[in-house]
C-alpha cells in the first residue's frame, strides 16, 4: 500500500480562520488523505508583519487543530534557521520524506497570481505538486509567463497528483467561505466581535495576548 502524499497548507494565518480551516478539512476529502499539515510562515517575506509573532500565529493554529485530529499545526517554518522561502521549506520536506512520496503545496489563487515574486519559484513543482484552490466565478487572466507555467504542469484528474512526487499543477474549486485574516483583523481593530469566523479558542487566545487591538498599539 502506497503512502498518503505529504499536503502542506501553508499561510502567514494572520489569524487562522474558518475558511482555512473548511479549506483544509476539505482538501483532505478530495485528495483522500488522512491528514493536512497548516504551515504557518516563520518571518514574513511577502508580506508586512501585521501584529502576531509567529511564534503567536503558530500558537492560533495549533490550538484552532487541537480538536480535529486529521489537521496537524506543523511549525516546520517556525523553527528552520534559514530564510522563510518556501523553496526552502519544500527542499526540507523532500529530504526528510524521501524521493518518491508525492508533496502537494495547496495555495489560493491569489497566491498563484502572486507566486512570480517568490524565491526560485519556476524551481518548485521540482519538489511538489501545486493544488489551486479556485474561487467560483472568478477568471484570473495570467501573463504569457505564468499561464505557460501552468500550461506544462496542468492536470485535471487529482488522483494524478499520487503517481509521481512532484511536478504537476491542479487548479480546484472548493466551497468557499467569504471570511478573510485582514477582514478578522478589522473587525477587531475596530472594537466589534469576530465570532462565528474564527474558533473560539483562537478569538480567547487573542483577548489573552491583545492581538491586533488597535488601542493598544
Ligand atoms: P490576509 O487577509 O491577511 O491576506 P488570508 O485570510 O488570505 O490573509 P493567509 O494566511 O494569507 O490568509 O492565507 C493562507 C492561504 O489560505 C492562502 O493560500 C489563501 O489563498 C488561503 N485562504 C485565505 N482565505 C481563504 C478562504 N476564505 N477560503 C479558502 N482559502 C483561503
Amino acid at each position: 500500500m502506497p503512502k498518503s502524499p505529504l499536503v502542506l497548507f501553508g499561510g502567514t494565518f494572520d489569524p487562522i480562520h474558518f475558511g482555512h480551516l473548511r479549506t483544509a478539512l476539505e482538501l483532505k476529502e478530495v485528495l483522500n488523505v488522512p491528514q493536512i499539515n497548516l504551515v504557518p510562515t516563520g518571518e514574513p517575506v511577502h508580506k508586512v508583519s501585521t501584529g502576531a509573532s509567529a511564534a503567536q500565529r503558530f500558537e492560533m493554529v495549533r490550538l484552532a487543530v487541537e480538536s480535529e485530529p486529521t489537521l496537524v499545526a506543523d511549525d516546520c517554518e517556525l523553527i528552520s534557521s534559514e530564510p522563510c522561502y518556501t523553496i526552502n521549506t519544500l527542499m526540507k520536506k523532500r529530504a526528510e520524506v524521501g524521493e518518491d512520496l508525492p508533496i502537494i503545496l495547496v495555495m489560493g489563487m491569489d497566491s498563484l497570481l502572486g507566486i512570480k515574486s517568490w524565491s526560485q519559484w519556476q524551481q518548485l513543482t521540482d519538489y511538489c505538486h501545486l493544488f489551486i484552490v479556485a474561487r467560483p466565478s472568478y477568471d484570473p487572466e495570467f501573463d504569457a509567463e505564468l499561464q505557460n507555467f501552468i500550461d506544462q504542469r496542468k492536470v485535471e484528474d487529482l488522483t494524478e497528483l499520487s503517481l509521481r512526487p512532484s511536478g504537476y499543477l491542479a487548479i480546484h474549486q472548493l466551497t468557499p467561505m467569504s471570511v478573510s485574516a485582514t477582514q478578522v483583523r478589522k473587525i477587531i481593530e475596530q472594537g466589534s466581535n469576530p465570532r462565528f469566523l474564527i474558533p473560539d479558542v483562537v478569538w480567547d487566545f487573542i483577548k489573552t495576548e491583545r492581538l491586533y487591538d488597535a488601542n493598544e498599539r
